[in-house]
Parts: structure tokens; C-alpha cells; sequence
């Protein structure tokens, strides 16, 4: 048996944590440190000396040489600058360790490597980095040591967000306040604080390292761009949920170890519908740290994987024609004192504040669902969304039964009387103990359901950072709350101003509510009636982040300026030019290094053994069909690869911006499908021996 060990006492071993603080700062040091965490209050530098050369202490103790800023810019992954904690030597030749306050809190990596979309110019190539105190500072262990990673914020020398958190921190900052007018509006006096709270579920592939390094469209794009369906499909069933195999488990059991360590609550974990498909998810926490953490779980799975002989996949389709991998990004907001905002206890329909909350969320997202859906767009998501495993491109709230009957009252009589009750589960055995069944049943195709006291938005691609998603939904609710409290706070009657605006709310954006089976067609062109958007990929969702309505949001809330989107804008188009840009020249590397003489060698032998066939006197004609045939396939190949070389070369010659996104989705994506079609059917029809890379079969059944 493999080692074992006390989760409770690694549990956060390498996190410098409350307890970490509160043993090794003074007192007053540790109390400041709290005030700035809990309230936003600055540090001033003294104090920002002491907890730094604390923090070194405790992190030269776990072996730490090097600390790093850790950082969100907008390339989706994360980075960081490491610096040792060395400073100049003294004259005895030996070496002092330092770490100063100003380093803690400020640190000025090279910005000009990161994407800015024209935000900075490149001769101002100063960006700060900023310490986010509410998440904790850390210490990674990996192939180059240990190092004190800190939490932080990034942003240009004009104070022009660079990265994914400063936003995510603003908007957090946005509902916090929104929600605590419409709280006091409830007679709550007694909450300081709300916060959204994230769960975010991850899903990923894993497949053999020796056969990943033998594609390089995997190494290239984390995604295969040749490959025939296997045999065997995805139709076992009995692979949900299935005993994890002994290669997996032990993977997962390192995985689960090293989060531990940092502080990561991952929870639950198990295989998922696809072959060599797995899912992992933590206990929900703080948005902005379930961002981080969602980051570190990212990397971590990639590491571990390694270190078992695998790779991890996180992109969202890596196999065509298999379930792909997304994220489902759980969403509540929370009350420093323990209470969810959109928990609506037994009697929803008597629970006036959840009804009102209900319904403001109902109206953020019908209001804004060209934002949300824009927030879960990646050039990995667009073979996703829409594709009858992922929810639809188009937005829509599932509510469940009894949610939905309590907004049918309202919206009837003005009145919601009565809620329906859950009632009990029968499962036909005595020994099983009874259970109560939820009053809302699950519901997996819809993108954005209620799930008992959490909405869960389920459109987010796998690979991409979950801050974007939370921003828009931070925000737009935000917006929500506050377009009520303007009109709440000035009520004469507030009860029946809060009843007037939930039958309100709930009558005008009722056309987002959807309860049946989002991947029908029927459904598509129910919302086409109901004139809800059916945004269909990255590229033609870019333009709602710069719509009137957009600017007018995010200045609002002082989450984005107008330059700020703008900039975001044009990175996502040149994220996408350069995404889509790469596949295609992989794929002309691979057909024309790889594919194209393996399949010409393949032809010489069977010509070879036709002659060798009618020379022996026999009947050659099964041989000589199949030379055909793949001769034809292999002219039809080689046709689409000039194509597609000169609409890649074409595309590669335009300016970058929006149209050459466009060009890169309608043009050259195209003709990488024209390219793959032949070949994918060559694959299966030539002899496995002759083809130049592990198949579908291969990476997904032998892992
Ligand atoms: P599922 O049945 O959908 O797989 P899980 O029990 O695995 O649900 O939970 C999914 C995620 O939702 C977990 O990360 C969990 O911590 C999170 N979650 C649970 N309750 C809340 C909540 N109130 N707010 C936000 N996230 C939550
Ligand atoms: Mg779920």
C-alpha cells in the first residue's frame, strides 16, 4: 500500500494562514493586518516590514528560496517573476536573506511581455503588481524548490487593469455594496460584509505521456486535430461514476495531497462521462480565492500528471466526437454571518427577500446574457457550447418546479400563496433509509440553474480562467440590486413597492426561464421567438463587451473603464487569431511531415503487392480497390493542405484585430475541417501499423 497520512494535519501546512499569523506576528501587527483584510484598510509600511520579514521566516523554514508575485494577466494562464531572497553580500563574503515590506506589497515585472491590447505602449512598459491580502500567501514545492507565492493584482503605471483579478476584486466590491443596501432595506443591521461565493467544478482528461508526445498536435494545442472515432464509444455507460483505476487513483490521491498542503479543499472527485474523462471540485470559498485556487488546481493536476507517467488535458474538446470538459462555476452570495442570500428556506413564497433577490438575478441575466455568454467564450468553448453535451449556446435559467411556480403565481395574481413541497423519495427497499426528495429536480442541460441555494452557471469552458464569468455575474446582479434599492429606498408603502417590483421583475423576464431540455432543437427556436440571443462563437461574442449597455454597466460599478474593455476586446481577438493561427500550422506541419509520406509509403506497398498479387496469377482486385481508394482520399488531402497553407499564409498577412479573427473563424477554421475530413477517413482504412500516431482507441482506453 502506497503511503498514508492525516489530512487534518497537512490540511494547509504550506498556507501562511490565520494561525500562521496570529502565532508569529505582533499583536498589533496581526490586528492591522486583519483591519486591512476585513475592511480594506491600507498598511503602512512599517507594518508591511514586519509581516514580510515574518512571512520570509516562516517561508525559508519550508525551504523556500525565491519569492514570486503571483499574478492573473490575460493570457488565461498565470505568471510570475521570481526573485531569490538574497540581497547584496556583506563583506565577510556570506549573504543576508531579505524581504522587504515595499516588496511584499508592490512588485513591477516586465509588463511589456504581457497582453495590454494597446492599453500601454510598449515604451511604458511598467505594470505593478499589487498584494491581494484576502488570499493567502503560499509556498509551492516543485522541480525548482520552493517558493513563497503571493497573491496579487495586476496593473498598468496608469492604474489600467492588466489582468483578471483587479476587475474580479472591483466587482466584488460592487455586489458587496449593492447587496448591503437591499439588506438594510430588510431590516438587517447586524451583517458588515457580503460576498459572492464560488465552487467551481472542474473537469479534465488524462492520457498516457509516451503516446501524448507522439502527437503534436496535443503538444502543440491540447487539442488532437486528426482522429477517427474509436470502436468503442463513449455509449458505456457504466464508465460514470466507475471504480477509478489504480494508475488514476493514485494520481488523485497525489493531487488531492499536494492541494491539501496549499490550502486547497478539494472534495469530491470522479471519473466522467467520456473515457479517461475525471472531475475534480473544492468546497466553495470567496470568489477570488476559489479563482486562485481554481488556478492552482489547474496547475497542480498538470504537474502531478507528469509525475505518474501522464498528461493532463484541460482543453475543452480535445477529441472530436467525445464529450468535451467544462467547468461549472457554483455561485451564492454570503453574509459574514453565515447567511445566503439565495437560500429560500421552506416557504420560498413567503420569503419576500429571497423573491426580490430571485428576481433581480432574473433580470441581470436575461438583461445581460450577450455578457455572460461573451464570459464563457474561448476559442476551446466554441466546440462546446451548442454541441449536445455542453449546455446551448444560448442563455436561459432553469428554476426547477417549484420556483417556477412560485414566479407562475406571482406573475398570474400578483400573489404566490403556496410553495410545492418535496415529498419523500420511495426507493423500494426497507433497509435503504427513507430519503426527501428535493423539490427541484436536476436539470443538465440547462447553462444556468438554480440548485437548491446556489445558481450554477455551467457554460464555462475548462481551460479558462473562471474570474471572467464571476466579473459579469458579480456585476450585472449588482446592477440589479441597485436599480431596486433606488426604488425601494424611496417607497413610500416599501411592502407594497417590494411586492409591485417582484411580480414586476418576474413578469418582464420571464422569457429567460427555461425548465425543459436545452438541447433540443425545439428549444432553439422557442428562444429565437422569445428573442433571446443565440451568440454562436468566440468571435461574435467579442462585440458585447464594447455595447453601450456594457460600458454603461462596468463604469457604473467602476469595474471596467470604456478603454479597459476595449483593450479586452482587442486581446481576445488576437487570443483567438493566434489560438485558431497555431492549430492551422500544426495541422499543415503533421499532414505534410507525417501524414502525407506515411500514406505514400502505405500506397507503395500495396501497389508492390498488387503487382506481387497478379504476378502470382491471383485476383488483385480487392488490392487494387482499396489503392484506389486511398489514392483518392490521399488527392483530396493533399488539395485541402494547399488550401488550407494559403488561407493560413493570408490570414497571417492581415492586420490584427477584428476582422482577422473573423477571416480566422470563417476561412481557415473551415478548411482545417476540409483538411481533417479526408484524413480521418483515411485513418480508418489504413493499416494501423502505417499510421504515423497513436489513434483515439490508443490514448483513451489505455491510459
Ligand atoms: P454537483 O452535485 O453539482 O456535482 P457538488 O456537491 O459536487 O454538486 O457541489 C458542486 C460545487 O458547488 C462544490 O464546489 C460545492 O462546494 C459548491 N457549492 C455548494 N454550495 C454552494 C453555495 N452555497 N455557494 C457556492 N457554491 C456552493
Ligand atoms: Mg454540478
Amino acid at each position: 500500500m502506497s503511503e498514508v497520512f492525516n489530512v487534518a494535519d497537512i490540511f494547509g501546512e504550506d498556507v501562511f494562514n490565520d494561525t500562521v499569523m496570529q502565532e508569529r506576528l505582533p499583536k498589533k501587527v496581526y490586528r492591522d493586518l486583519k483591519k486591512m483584510i476585513e475592511e480594506g484598510k491600507e498598511l503602512d509600511l512599517a507594518t508591511a516590514d514586519v509581516i514580510a520579514h515574518e512571512m520570509k521566516e516562516w517561508a525559508i523554514e519550508k525551504g523556500a528560496t525565491h519569492y514570486t508575485h503571483w499574478f492573473q494577466p490575460l493570457t488565461g494562464v498565470t505568471a510570475e517573476k521570481h526573485d531569490s531572497f538574497i540581497s547584496a553580500p556583506m563583506e565577510n563574503g556570506k549573504v543576508l536573506m531579505s524581504f522587504s515590506g515595499k516588496e511584499l506589497i508592490k512588485g513591477e515585472p516586465d509588463a511589456s511581455s504581457f497582453p495590454s491590447g494597446g492599453l500601454r505602449a510598449t515604451f511604458e512598459a511598467r505594470g505593478y503588481t499589487a498584494w491581494d491580502c484576502t488570499s493567502p500567501a503560499f509556498v509551492r514545492k516543485d522541480a525548482a524548490g520552493a517558493t513563497l507565492c503571493i497573491p496579487t493584482a495586476f496593473c498598468s503605471y496608469t492604474g489600467e487593469a492588466l489582468d483578471q483579478k483587479t476587475p474580479l476584486l472591483r466587482s466584488m466590491e460592487a455586489i458587496n455594496e449593492q447587496a448591503l443596501r437591499l439588506l438594510r432595506l430588510f431590516g438587517n443591521t447586524t451583517s458588515k460584509k457580503v460576498t459572492p461565493s464560488v465552487g467551481p467544478e472542474q473537469e479534465y482528461f488524462l492520457v498516457d505521456a509516451e503516446k501524448f508526445e507522439q502527437r503534436k498536435d496535443l503538444i502543440y494545442t491540447g487539442r488532437t486535430l486528426f482522429g477517427a472515432m474509436p470502436p468503442k464509444g463513449q455509449e458505456l455507460d457504466d464508465h460514470y461514476f466507475g471504480t477509478i483505476r489504480q494508475r488514476i487513483a493514485g494520481f488523485m490521491k497525489d493531487v488531492n495531497k499536494e492541494l491539501w498542503k496549499v490550502g486547497v479543499t478539494a472534495k469530491t472527485q470522479h471519473n466522467e462521462v467520456a473515457p479517461a474523462q475525471h472531475e475534480l471540485a473544492p468546497i466553495y470559498a470567496p470568489c477570488n480565492i476559489a479563482v486562485d485556487h481554481n488556478h492552482l488546481i489547474m496547475q497542480t493536476l498538470k504537474r502531478v500528471a507528469c509525475q505518474h507517467g501522464m498528461k493532463c488535458l484541460l482543453h475543452e474538446k480535445p477529441f472530436a466526437g467525445v464529450n468535451g470538459s467544462g467547468k461549472h462555476n457554483n455561485w451564492s452570495i454570503t453574509t459574514d454571518d453565515g447567511k445566503n442570500l439565495l437560500d429560500p428556506g421552506k416557504t420560498p413564497h413567503e420569503n419576500v427577500q429571497f423573491l426580490l433577490v430571485l428576481t433581480c438575478i432574473l433580470k441581470a441575466v436575461d438583461t445581460h446574457a450577450d455578457l455572460l455568454r461573451e464570459s464563457a467564450s474561448d476559442p476551446g468553448n466554441d466546440h462546446r457550447l451548442g454541441a449536445n453535451e455542453a449546455p446551448p449556446a444560448i442563455i436561459s435559467i432553469f428554476l426547477g418546479e417549484q420556483l417556477e411556480d412560485v414566479i407562475e403565481q406571482l406573475i398570474t395574481t400578483g400573489e404566490a400563496t403556496h410553495s410545492l413541497k418535496g415529498g419523500k423519495l420511495e426507493t423500494g427497499v426497507s433497509t435503504l433509509p427513507e430519503l426527501s426528495k428535493d423539490a427541484t429536480d436536476r436539470n443538465r442541460t440547462s447553462p444556468f440553474a438554480f440548485t437548491g441555494n446556489k445558481f450554477e452557471f455551467r457554460m464555462v469552458g475548462s481551460r479558462d480562467s473562471i474570474a471572467g464569468p464571476n466579473v459579469v455575474l458579480n456585476t450585472i446582479v449588482a446592477e440589479a440590486f441597485a436599480e431596486a434599492c433606488d426604488i425601494l429606498e424611496n417607497a413610500e408603502d416599501f411592502d407594497k413597492a417590494v411586492h409591485d417590483l417582484i411580480k414586476q421583475y418576474a413578469t418582464e423576464h420571464q422569457r429567460i426561464i427555461f425548465n425543459g431540455n436545452g438541447y433540443s432543437d425545439a428549444w432553439v427556436e422557442e428562444a429565437e421567438r422569445r428573442g433571446l440571443p443565440n451568440i454562436k462563437s468566440m468571435v461574435d461574442a467579442i462585440p458585447s463587451l464594447t455595447t453601450d449597455k456594457a460600458v454603461k454597466l462596468f463604469e457604473k460599478f467602476h469595474v471596467f473603464t470604456k478603454a479597459e474593455l476595449e483593450s479586452r476586446a482587442e486581446i481576445k481577438y488576437e487570443n483567438y487569431a493566434k489560438a485558431i493561427n497555431i492549430e492551422a500550422k500544426t495541422m499543415i506541419d503533421m499532414a505534410s511531415k507525417q501524414i502525407i509520406p506515411a500514406i505514400i509509403k502505405y500506397t507503395k506497398e500495396l501497389a508492390d503487392t498488387v503487382n506481387a498479387v497478379k504476378a502470382a496469377g491471383a485476383d488483385a482486385s480487392v488490392q487494387a480497390e482499396l489503392l484506389n481508394e486511398i489514392s483518392g482520399l490521399l488527392a483530396e488531402t493533399k488539395k485541402a493542405l494547399s488550401h488550407l497553407i494559403e488561407v493560413t499564409e493570408e490570414a497571417g498577412a492581415m492586420e490584427e484585430g477584428r476582422d482577422q479573427a473573423v477571416f480566422y473563424h470563417d476561412v481557415v477554421f473551415t478548411s482545417m475541417d476540409a483538411l481533417r475530413a479526408p484524413v480521418d477517413k483515411l485513418e480508418m482504412i489504413v493499416d494501423k501499423e502505417a499510421w504515423p500516431m497513436p489513434s483515439y482507441g490508443d490514448l483513451m482506453f489505455e491510459v
